[in-house]
Parts: C-alpha cells; sequence; structure tokens
C-alpha cells in the first residue's frame, strides 16, 4: 500500500517522516541530513536551488535567497507579521495586483505558494528515492494559530507539489502523538508542548485521550526563537569587537553572516558543553593592516545571562495561558517539547520547575512534528473512512446574520460531536420566512468565510420581531455532517438539513495533480480576476450607499423613481451575497448590474445640482 508521509514545514527547516511496520522513522535528504532547510535560492545562473545547497550560498546571495517563507504563507501585503518580516529578511518582498504578496528573486516575482510547492516537491522527491516509490498522500502540521487562509495555502502549496493532504493537524497535538499520548485507553491526559523554534514560540495546553485531542489553552509569539538568541550572542561579541578594534562588524555583510553561524553553532554547542570557543579567522580587513580575527571563549552560564529574559518571557506565556485555562501547571500529566531551541538547558531547568516534571525524552524535538504527522498518516490510511472523520470541529461555524457577519454556534477546535443552540428573532415584525446561510470559516465576516449551504425556513405564524422564536441548533458530527435545525418556539414546526464540513476550505475537486505549477498560473489568474471584480465591486456598493439618499430625495413622490432605487438596494443585496459566496461568475454579473446602478444613480443625482 502506498504510504502517507507526514511533512512538517518549518520556519527555518523542515522534516519529513513515514511509519514502517509501526515504527516512525525520519527520512534523510540526499546528503544525509534528516533536516531540510526551508531555504530556496536563485543562482546567478538563474538555477533554482534548496535546502542545503540554498542555505550553504546565503552570504553570497542573500538577496536572492528566499527564508521563513512558512512566515509569509497566506498573508496579505498589508499583514504587520509581512512588514516586520521584510525588515528581518535580505530578499524583496512586494505585491501583486490584489494586495497578494510576492517574493522577487533576480527580478523575477514569485508567489509564495509556489516557493513553499517547490519546498515540499523537494521533501516528496527524497520521501520517494527513500522508498524508491511515489508518494502522493500526506499529513501536514501547522501552527494552531494558523488562519484559514494560511491552512488554505498550505494546502495549495502541496497540491502544487503533487501531494494529496488527507489532514492538516495542529502542531501541538503531533508533538503529543509523537510522543504516543492520545492512543491508549487510559485516562485522559493534560499535555502541556512547549514549541521554541527558530523564531516562533508556541504554547498550547491538551486534554488527549484515545482519539480525542481536546486544546485547553494556547498562546504564541510570532517573532520569539532561536534566532532572538543568537541575536542576544551575537551584540554581544560586536560590541566587544568594537571596545577592542573601534570596528562595528555589523557594517561588513559576510562578516555578520559569518559571525551568524558561528553564533549559531556555539549556541548549539552551548547545549552539550559548558564552555564553547567561538572563532572567526580574518572575520575582517581593516585595508591599512593584518586582517583581524575574533577569538572569544563563552560560558554558558554567560549565554544564560544574556539570554534570561527570553526565556522568562516563554515562562510568562506559559503561566497566563495555563491560567486562563484555570489549571494549575502541577496537574499537568507531561510536558512535552518541540523544536530545536528545546535543547538548551536553561529552557529546560525553567520547565521542570515550571511543570514539577522534568520534560518529556525519547524524540527528537525537531522532528516531533514530522513523526507524529506520520503516525496520524499510517492511522489514517489504515481506516478508509477516516480521512473523513473529525476529531474536532476543523472551523468556526455559524450563520450569516445582519452586517455580513457571523454568528457562531460551534467554535473551531471543539470536539465533536457537538450540538449547540440559539435563539433567533426575525430582523422584521411579521416576517414569516428566514433565509439560514450556513457558514464555516476562521473570521467573523462571512464573505471571509465558506458557505456550506443555505435554505429558506418559511411557514412560522406572522407575529411581531419580540414575538417570533426561531430555535436554531447544530448538531455537527464525527463523520463531518453538519445538521441545522430551525425550529419554531410557538408552534414546534421544525425543518432539518444537512450539510457537509471541509476538512479545509480548498475544494478538493479542483485537480492540481498533473500539472503543478501549470495549475497553479490558472489558480492564481482566476484569483486575481475575482479579486479585481470583487474589489470593484465593493467600491460600486460604496459609491452607490453613498448617493442613495440623495437620489430618493431627488425622485420622492415618483413611483417609478422609487422602484428604480429598490432595485439599486436589491442589486447592493445581491452583489453582497455573490461576494460572501465568492462565487465569480455572480460577482462579475453583479459588478456588471451595480455599474449600470452606479451610471443611472449618478445621472438622478446630477438632475439635484
Ligand atoms: P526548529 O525551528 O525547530 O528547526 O529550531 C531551530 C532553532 O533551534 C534554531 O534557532 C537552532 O539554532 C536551534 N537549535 C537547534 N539545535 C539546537 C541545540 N542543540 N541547542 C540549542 N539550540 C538549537
Amino acid at each position: 500500500m502506498e504510504r502517507v508521509i507526514g511533512i512538517d514545514l518549518g520556519t527555518t527547516n523542515s522534516c519529513v517522516a513515514i511509519v514502517e511496520g509501526g515504527v516512525p522513522l525520519v527520512l534523510p535528504g540526499p546528503s544525509g541530513q534528516r533536516a531540510f532547510p526551508a531555504v530556496l535560492a536563485i543562482d546567478d545562473q538563474g538555477q533554482r536551488i534548496i535546502g542545503q545547497t540554498a542555505r550553504r550560498q546565503c552570504v553570497l546571495n542573500a538577496e536572492h535567497t528566499a527564508t521563513a517563507l512558512k512566515r509569509l504563507l497566506g498573508l496579505r501585503f498589508g499583514h504587520p507579521q509581512v512588514r516586520q518580516l521584510s525588515e528581518m529578511v535580505a530578499y524583496r518582498i512586494t505585491s501583486g495586483p490584489s494586495d497578494e504578496l510576492r517574493v522577487v528573486l533576480r527580478n523575477e516575482q514569485y508567489a509564495v505558494t509556489e516557493l513553499v510547492a517547490a519546498l515540499l516537491l523537494d521533501l516528496k522527491k527524497a520521501a520517494e528515492a527513500y522508498l524508491g516509490q511515489p508518494v502522493s498522500r500526506t499529513v501536514l502540521t501547522a501552527p494552531l494559530a494558523f488562519s484559514d487562509a494560511q491552512r488554505i495555502a498550505l494546502r495549495d502549496a502541496a497540491r502544487l507539489a503533487g501531494l494529496e493532504v488527507l489532514r492538516i493537524i495542529a502542531d501541538p497535538i503531533a508533538a503529543a502523538l509523537a510522543h504516543g499520548i492520545g492512543t491508549s485507553e487510559h485516562r485522559a491526559q493534560r499535555v502541556a508542548v512547549y514549541d521554541l523554534g527558530g523564531g516562533t514560540f508556541d504554547f498550547a495546553l491538551l486534554e488527549m485521550s484515545s482519539g480525542v485531542h481536546e486544546i485547553r489553552a494556547s498562546t504564541s509569539d510570532a517573532f520569539l526563537g532561536g534566532q532572538d538568541f543568537d541575536r542576544r550572542l551575537l551584540d554581544y561579541l560586536v560590541f566587544g569587537f568594537a571596545k577592542d578594534h573601534k570596528i562595528d562588524l555589523r557594517q561588513d555583510r559576510t562578516a555578520l553572516q559569518r559571525l551568524r553561524d558561528a553564533v549559531e553553532k556555539a549556541k548549539c554547542d552551548l547545549s552539550v558543553d559548558e564552555e564553547v570557543t567561538i572563532e572567526v579567522p580574518f572575520i575582517i580587513s581593516t585595508g591599512t593592516s593584518e586582517p583581524l580575527h575574533l577569538h572569544r571563549v563563552i560560558h554558558r552560564t554567560k549565554f544564560e545571562e544574556l539570554t534570561e529574559d527570553l526565556v522568562e518571557r516563554t515562562i510568562q506565556l506559559c503561566k497566563g495561558a495555563l491560567s486562563e485555562a484555570g489549571v494549575e501547571p502541577r496537574s499537568v500529566d507531561a510536558v512535552v517539547v518541540v523544536g530545536g531551541m528545546a535543547r538548551v538547558p536553561r529552557i529546560q531547568r525553567a520547565l521542570t520547575e515550571l511543570f514539577g516534571r522534568v520534560p518529556m525524552g525519547g524524540v527528537t524535538p525537531e522532528e516531533a512534528l514530522a513523526i507524529g504527522a506520520a503516525l496520524q498518516g499510517a492511522a489514517l490510511s489504515q481506516t478508509p473512512s477516516a480521512s473523513t472523520t473529525f476529531e474536532l470541529s476543523p472551523h468556526h461555524l455559524g450563520l450569516l446574520v445582519g452586517g455580513g457577519k457571523v454568528f457562531r454556534l460551534i467554535s473551531a477546535g471543539t470536539q465533536l460531536p457537538h450540538e449547540a443552540a440559539h435563539i433567533f428573532t426575525t430582523a422584521r415584525d411579521h416576517q414569516t420566512a428566514l433565509r439560514l446561510v450556513v457558514v464555516e470559516g476562521d473570521s467573523e465576516q462571512a464573505s471571509d468565510c465558506k458557505i456550506l449551504g443555505e435554505f429558506v425556513y418559511s411557514g412560522f405564524l406572522a407575529a411581531s420581531r419580540e414575538n417570533t422564536e426561531v430555535e436554531v441548533r447544530f448538531s455537527a458530527a464525527q463523520n463531518g455532517d453538519l445538521t441545522v435545525t430551525a425550529t419554531d418556539l410557538r408552534e414546534q414546526r421544525r425543518e432539518q438539513h444537512t450539510f457537509r464540513l471541509s476538512a479545509s476550505l480548498l475544494s478538493s475537486e479542483t485537480d492540481g495533480s498533473k500539472s503543478p505549477m501549470g495549475s497553479y498560473e490558472l489558480e492564481t489568474q482566476r484569483s486575481d480576476e475575482l479579486s479585481r471584480n470583487q474589489n470593484r465591486a465593493e467600491q460600486l456598493i460604496s459609491d452607490i450607499l453613498g448617493m442613495l439618499p440623495r437620489a430618493e430625495q431627488a425622485v420622492a413622490g415618483s413611483e417609478l423613481g422609487l422602484d428604480a432605487m429598490r432595485r439599486a438596494r436589491s442589486a447592493i443585496e445581491r452583489a453582497r451575497i455573490a461576494i460572501i459566496r465568492g462565487e465569480s461568475v455572480a460577482i462579475i454579473d453583479a459588478r456588471q448590474v451595480l455599474e449600470r446602478t452606479a451610471a443611472m444613480l449618478r445621472g438622478v443625482t446630477a438632475s439635484l445640482r
């Protein structure tokens, strides 16, 4: 049977694993290393290079080397994280026609999904080379904090790489699974997952029993990680060097990159040794005298002193999340660590002090997520229908209400099966029908969510708003069925419809497996066009709303005129629905109607001047 690969796409490094004979196995890359640097570059020959080779040439080709791509996935240009990241990297980040991100390498613009797809394709190829057979299915892990758009982008990238995504599991759950938690029939275990990688920190508190995983609390800092620890050590060395030689090493890009590498290596060595020597020969040439060397002995206590506040910040974040969940640190049953930084002895000590127990060992912290994903993949491939079962609701579920907002009935991450109900009144007096639009997504704005379906619940007795009470009940089952029942509480008349939850908002019907990059272009063209039409429609809606009061004043008393105004309002309504649903054809139609309406209103209001 074809194997399912577990992939952890990292910010710094990625990792890929499979399960063989029930045992998880982390796969090696071409040169034997198990960590795949998540780096992609275009060299001066215009060739695309990936992974270790790309990382090695990073110093000399920094402007054309894309790093930390995971941080950009699924974000729009205006997102604050994009601004922050663009200040930290040497390559250029720009925006496409609809505010989507583009990475510029050698004057060529690339979509982030396309570059991430190339990284995933590299992992897929490594797995195929190791297994000697094609691989087409994967389970991916993603940070808990990933929005729906980010998850969609991740799934998109995998699809471009020719991988069918069976499931995207949350990082902390993958980590716990890798440690064998949540698989036994025993009582639920309370698990703290501390994840400190190269650039991000995440903490989650889980409650896990056989097949049921609940996220009790979580917190994260998107800009706190190993790099901050490196920077402290780097600054210490740079200032020391400046004091001795009156030279600021940060002004020399090559010197700085060499120092960065040396510092990171020293940090890693300090996880084992009490003392390390940092040596960078010929770090800089002054032009007038002999080239200078950097030589410095660093003791672990110095490193701990330089980074104490960073460790403390992570601990405070853990404490905050625990107290929000009302959980005493000492009542946690297991502490799981993820990310290379978890090896730092000071961090291990801080966690032991906080939880009163030593973090679990046995699984390499950088490999835990890929192992958890591979275990989940193996479980899914054994149960044919398992890929369509849901332990947790994948997204928030709710109803579209006034102002394009979502009224949430079931939150993302709720353990299924689950039922929730709310009593609604009608918007107007004597209304005898209600349109129930069932949406799924991670936003409060319906336009950012997916419409699962809708139905009109009608035939209840006309009454004033206050006297109309319709209970809407959501019952989400583990098989992914969402049954929505509307009941008029006076008449007890009931209507029920069943919808299907999506594992992701991406429709799996779109076939990208044949020519990944080709189909990608089609996708972006389509979505660019969609965004353009949508933006224009939104602009027109706002223009029309601005003109309507004056126009209504102008046509007051004319039945024909008032009818035109009603049509204008209904054109807006239709356009809004088309936008919420993201239906491109309907949006184009609506846009044309809006253009005509706006022209008509301009004429009417002009007559007032
Ligand atoms: P990850 O994102 O999980 O790959 O973690 C990468 C971060 O872990 C980087 O900042 C590495 O420098 C750091 N790291 C890796 N190995 C060690 C180690 N042995 N001791 C301390 N930090 C490490």
